[in-house]
């Protein structure tokens, strides 16, 4: 039987505990049930409550806030991000100034090294990367830039993420950077992936060795969870954690829903499951102070199971006698991280989304709920633009 326990905000003294640990209270009607309480569920959340004035639920069957952007401090007391490295950057100085509301931030770029059999290079690959691998001494961006076209092999027209690369670096540095990598990542040859995704990743003939080309590249000072907590911090805003979707939508009445877990999930895989793709996230503390010299390290090589190992203190600039690390090992089963934009997954959604479009009082956000392969600040932007757009076209008492 069901105990889930509608968490009055004014009532908690910490945001992340256990429903079960506190007193029934029964609400009678929400305004808005949010499912989930990562970037898309808050945001929605903390909108529709502060801004809205509505009366608003969120669900989220993960027993924390912050959704895969969720860290917490381990047992060696470091800070650690649970679901993987998640570095914050944007070029939307709208999306800064709304999150600032909850969060001071760490400047902090991110670099990052790829292990060619021992050799550690700068990825994306830049003039630097060249003169190491080659043992070239290619002093300009004009000398990296006719090696490069020395390389590259024209493709024509570009439609996947190996004629991306191909056509930029040739099919060498293609091979020794990207090929196994994504295989290892999305368990299919980067021939079989629509251009978008390894395109994420630019390529230089300078010595920029910054992983994001983004203007605003920084951290949370006190880490995500801690923003989420601040976020969700709201007397018309109740958390009901460690519960999922459908355990709570009969017992907590709601005139709207936001949905922000996997559309197909919603609709009860009518059409078949879309794919998403998984990751094992392996923590280790290790009896040192450094691991590595940069934040993340990337295996491209299929030799070795992970594709990254991320050393936090890097991110984070805490400081700490131990350090913890995470491995992240692809897997076609577990929690749905990625969606995989391929063609026929983007004709699958389509058909999910006219179903979304056709219901009333319902609104699907995020990055499962919309399967686009968005970073943070793309999902913050896609709720800020979806409230506005619900807040505009309220018909009271309902979102239509
Ligand atoms: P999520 O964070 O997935 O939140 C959805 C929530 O809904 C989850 O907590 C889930 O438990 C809950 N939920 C789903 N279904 C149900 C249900 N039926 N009932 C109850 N609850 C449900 N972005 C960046 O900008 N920079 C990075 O460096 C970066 N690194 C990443 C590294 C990894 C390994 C991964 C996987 C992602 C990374 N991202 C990064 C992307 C970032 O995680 C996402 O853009 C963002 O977290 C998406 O937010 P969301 O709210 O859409 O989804
Ligand atoms: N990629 C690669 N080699 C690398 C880094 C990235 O082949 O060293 C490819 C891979 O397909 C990856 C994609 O580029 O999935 C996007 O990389 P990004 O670092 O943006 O991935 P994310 O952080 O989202 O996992």
């Amino acid at each position: 039987e069901l105990i889930a326990l509608a968490i009055r905000a004014a009532d908690r003294a910490h945001p992340i505990v256990s429903p079960t640990s506190w007193p029934a209270e029964r609400v009678k009607r929400y305004d808005v049930m949010v499912v989930g309480a990562g970037f898309a569920g808050a945001v929605m959340a903390e909108r529709l409550a502060r801004d809205g004035g509505k009366r608003v639920l969120v669900v989220d069957r993960r027993p924390h806030v912050a959704g895969n952007a969720f860290d917490r401090l381990d047992d060696a007391g470091v800070l650690i991000h649970q679901y993987g490295p998640h570095i914050f950057h944007t070029n939307s100085s709208d999306i800064v100034d709304y999150l600032s509301r909850f969060t001071e931030w760490r400047s902090y770029e991110h670099r990052v090294l790829a292990d060619i059999d021992g050799l550690r290079v700068p990825m994306p690959i830049n003039r630097t990367t060249l003169n190491l691998l080659y043992g070239l001494d290619l002093a300009s961006d004009a000398e990296a830039e006719a090696f490069l076209a020395s390389k590259a092999e024209p493709v024509e027209p570009i439609v996947t993420s190996a004629d991306v690369v191909i056509s930029k670096v040739g099919r060498e540095l293609y091979e020794t950077f990207f090929q196994g990598y994504t295989r290892k990542q999305w368990g299919m040859d980067p021939s079989e992936l629509d251009k978008s995704v390894t395109a994420r990743v630019p390529t230089r003939t300078s010595t920029d060795d910054r992983y994001f080309n983004d203007s605003f590249q920084a951290m949370p000072r006190d880490g995500y969870t801690k923003m989420f907590e601040r976020m969700l911090d709201h007397p018309n805003i109740d958390l009901l954690l460690g519960v999922d979707f459908e355990e709570a939508r009969e017992a907590y009445p709601h005139d709207h829903l936001v949905f922000t877990g996997p559309i197909d999930e919603y609709f009860g895989h009518r059409y078949g499951k879309l794919p998403y793709r998984s990751l094992e996230f392996r923590h280790e503390t290790h009896d040192c102070e450094w691991f590595q010299d940069v934040a993340v390290v990337n295996f491209p090589a299929e030799s070795a199971p992970h594709t990254r190992i991320t050393e936090y203190k890097h991110l984070t600039g805490q400081t700490a006698p131990r350090t913890s690390l995470t491995y992240e090992i692809p897997s076609a089963t577990g929690d749905p991280y990625y969606p995989i934009p391929r063609p026929e997954n983007q004709a699958l959604f389509k058909r999910y989304e006219a179903l979304a479009l056709g219901l009333s009082g319902v609104t699907f956000v995020g990055r499962l709920a919309t399967y686009r392969y968005y970073n943070m600040d793309q999902v913050v932007g896609q709720a800020l633009a979806t409230y506005r757009r619900m807040a505009s076209s309220s018909a009271e008492p309902a979102y239509p």
